[in-house]
């Protein structure tokens, strides 16, 4: 097996590190082209058989997966190599990496169509595709499972203000909270990701070549390659309380499903309801974990309705700027005006971390997203009971997005603003935010 110490430290010149033939693509019936067998939601590992992406010289042939490992981040791994920070054929060590806790397996693993844009099986690959490392086959996780404790200034204000209390267990006595965290990156079975979304295998194959500036050729050219890595970010797991009670009918199971919003989660923007949205829901798990229970928060790295920061600023902009300010009956128009679309999120692919938990209830579902519960339950899970973030954990500038949102259809349990109630319903204006 190579290591790093083959490839100079230095400006390594490219020939050096990498052989000199550019492979642009591969094709079905190419000389040296003998994938490893992947058949998704095969009942057991072993007949799935690994993923397999890498493009080293040991995997190439081999490979059975379409694109990068790493998500997002294969660019900066590209960058790593390019300045010889990292050798071409550095292989992890994964020696003591392998997961705290266990989770699963759970029915949807085993199931073709339940889970199709994440790979059940990828927290576990030295378990069950050792043999494959052992014998020089690049595959790599695409979940990892890790314990922590997290400390938050709204968790300390709620232990202050007597509503949550430190139990010692799941709230430690100086107010940290015990969590099991997991991480996974993308990992898409093109049929069952079409599927999901009604259409051809073949247009969504070509909307990712095309889209992504024909970064992945073997999109077009090798139709027997089912699974696609895609460089987009993935999501974090945070659960409260034991995990194995999230699959059990007789504990109760509290949820947010939380898309990232880097301005409020992050730096506190009062513009949108996203950091109360998950300080509450955080609250809110541990204390149904205090209870018996447990409380999991999924965060999507989904920034903006996936539009992203810069188009999330432009509208930003444009919404402050507009005749008659910023108004809540104009809140979703201003967003197609600049991106084509309203929302990008596209809920579809979100219920498969949620049957991958072994999720097949949810109690206190926190969220107003009508998206988001359609499709939990049309995945086949129950949700008992939706929950609104409480008003006075609402900051003043967001209720022209809660308005909005609600008029648009988005769950509440209150009244449903009229067209005249919206234009009523204003954010500050733009000399207001200078500064
Ligand atoms: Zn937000």
């Amino acid at each position: 097996m190579a290591s790093d110490a083959d490839v100079p430290a230095d400006s390594a010149p490219h020939q050096e590190l990498y052989p000199a033939r550019v492979v642009l693509t591969t094709y079905p019936s190419q000389h040296g082209i003998d994938p490893i067998p992947l058949r998704w939601g095969a009942k057991t590992p072993a007949e799935r058989g690994p993923v397999v992406v890498s493009r080293q010289q040991d995997s190439l042939g081999k490979r059975n997966a379409i694109g990068a490992g790493g998500g997002s981040y294969c660019i900066y791994r590209a960058l790593a190599v390019a300045i010889g920070a990292l050798g071409p054929n550095h292989r992890p060590d994964f020696r003591l990496t392998e997961p705290t806790n266990v989770i699963g397996p759970h029915p949807g693993w085993t199931d073709p169509e339940k889970i199709v844009s994440l790979d059940p099986w990828g927290h576990a690959i030295v378990e069950h595709y050792g043999d494959y490392i052992d014998r020089g086959i690049d595959v790599r996780p695409t979940i990892a499972i890790t314990k922590a404790h997290i400390k938050l200034a709204e968790i300390d204000e709620a232990i202050r203000k007597g509503i949550l209390a430190c139990d010692g267990d799941i709230v430690t006595a100086d107010g940290e909270l015990k969590v099991v965290k997991v991480a996974s990156e993308p990992v898409w079975h093109l049929p069952g990701v079409a599927k999901r979304f009604g259409i051809t295998e073949a247009t969504l194959r070509r909307a990712l070549f095309e889209d992504t500036g024909g970064m992945y050729p073997e999109l077009i050219t090798r139709p027997d390659l089912k699974v696609f890595l895609p460089p987009i970010g993935g999501l974090t797991v945070y659960i409260f309380g034991d995990p194995a009670h999230i699959p059990d009918p007789t504990k109760r199971l509290t949820m947010r499903v939380h898309d990232e919003c880097n301005g409020s989660d992050v730096f506190g923007s009062d513009i949108c309801t996203c950091k109360p949205y998950l300080t509450y829901s955080i609250e809110e798990c541990a204390r149904e974990a205090q209870n018996g229970g447990v409380g999991v928060v999924v965060y999507f790295r989904k920034e903006g309705r996936a539009l992203g920061e810069v188009t999330k600023y432009l509208v930003y902009n444009a919404r402050k700027r507009q005749e008659g300010g910023d108004t809540a009956a104009n809140y979703f128009k201003r967003t197609e005006f600049v991106a084509g679309v309203k929302d990008m999120r596209f809920q579809a692919l979100m219920p498969d971390i949620l049957h991958w938990l072994g999720v097949t209830r949810i109690d206190r579902f926190i969220s107003m997203s009508n998206m988001k519960y359609q499709a939990i339950v049309e995945s086949g899970i129950e949700v008992v009971e939706r929950i609104s973030i409480p008003e006075d954990r609402m900051p003043a500038d967001s209720k022209v997005e809660i308005e909005a949102k609600i008029a648009d259809g988005y769950f509440t349990t209150g009244a449903v603003p009229t067209a005249d109630d919206l234009l009523n319903v204003k954010g500050r204006n733009w000399d207001e935010v200078a500064h």
